[in-house]
């Protein structure tokens, strides 16, 4: 219920300009590294003495096409800055298409597709990747189409399955061929029975399953998730299918676990962070409060006690 109103709100254009107009709450530093590029390198700075990192420039469902162009050319002062520090072999960007254009009301994909393109032209140039995020289901067909096509110039695009899907099962069997990268996650996004499992065990079964045709399969799994059966999960399927730690990565959020993820890389895995930076955090970070009563309890607290 908790999670379904902050979901609700996380979507809310009105309730996201109140809030993000204000200045940055200390409190949303836990799960966002920071509002301005300065700020996350100096994140990513931390992170990368032990593990990878993947970048997002936060922004999504975006309907202004100034606001699309200006992500594209934050995302290129990122990508140039991460070449310059010498950080592009450990760091990558992660980028979401309706930040891009998708939520526009005319020409939508044309020019996600387009915007997707100069980031991938920009990272390419930098000497490292992307990964294409997933947001709500009714972007699903959309987001698997623009990767297919950005796929056809820069294979190593990435791809995002969200198990609650009923759907993913099969996209992670056409998804796992030679050189494709996919990040599985269980899904943040409130998503209608019809389309998506809606119990927590119904998931977690379902992320198995797809975990399985993954490593099963010939391209690179991203096992995004905190949740320590899961890794564990993960781990001995990697083993029974022969791949050694450079063949998959566990993937975890900023903020979440950090102490796990230090010691899972301390035991020699491939370990990335996804940190986001920016001004328009406040979508993001409702989903992260949803994720977690407790951590609704933790903000109201410190909200409390200022
Ligand atoms: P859960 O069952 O939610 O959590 C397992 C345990 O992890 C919890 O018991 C708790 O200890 C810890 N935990 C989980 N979340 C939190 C939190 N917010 N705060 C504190 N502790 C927490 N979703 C999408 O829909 N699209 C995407 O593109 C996408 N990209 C992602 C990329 C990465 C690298 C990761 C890690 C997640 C991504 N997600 C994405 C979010 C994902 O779908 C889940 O909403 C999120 O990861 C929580 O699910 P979980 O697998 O950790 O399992």
């Amino acid at each position: 219920m908790i999670r379904n109103v902050l979901l609700a709100a996380a979507r809310s254009r009105a309730v996201r300009a109140a809030v993000e107009a204000g200045p940055f709450d200390p409190l949303v530093n836990r799960f966002v590294a920071g509002t301005t590029v300065d700020d996350a390198l100096a994140a990513i700075r931390a992170i990368t003495t032990d593990r990878l990192v993947t970048v997002d420039h936060l922004g999504e469902d975006t309907t202004d096409r100034a606001r699309a162009e200006a992500t594209v050319d934050a995302y290129r002062l990122l990508l140039q800055r991460l070449a310059d520090g010498g950080l592009a072999d450990r760091v990558e960007v992660s980028v979401k298409l309706s930040a891009l254009g998708q939520a526009l009301p005319v020409d939508a994909d044309k020019i996600a597709l387009e915007s997707a393109r100069q980031i991938c032209e920009a990272a390419a140039a930098a000497g490292t990747t992307v990964t294409v995020d997933m947001e709500d289901h009714t972007t699903t067909d959309s987001t698997l189409g623009i990767v297919r096509d950005l796929r056809v110039d820069h294979p190593w695009v990435g791809a995002v399955l969200q198990a609650q899907l009923r759907r993913t099962e099969a996209d992670c069997r056409d998804l796992a061929g030679p050189g494709s990268r996919v990040r599985l996650c269980k899904g943040a996004y409130d998503e209608p029975a019809a389309v998506a499992f809606t119990s927590r065990s119904e998931v977690d079964r379902s992320y198995v399953r797809c975990l399985k045709v993954l490593m099963a399969g010939e391209g690179l799994p991203m096992v995004a998730t905190h949740d320590p059966r899961l890794i564990d999960i993960a781990r001995f399927l990697a083993g029974h299918h022969g791949r050694s730690a450079a063949r998959y990565e566990l993937q975890m959020l900023y903020g979440v676990r950090p102490r796990a993820q230090s010691e899972l890389a301390a035991e020699g895995l491939r370990v990335r962070v996804y940190l986001p930076y920016g001004t328009e955090w406040f979508g993001y970070f409702m989903r992260r409060l949803g994720e977690r009563p407790a951590n609704l309890a933790f903000f109201a607290r410190s909200l409390l006690t200022r």
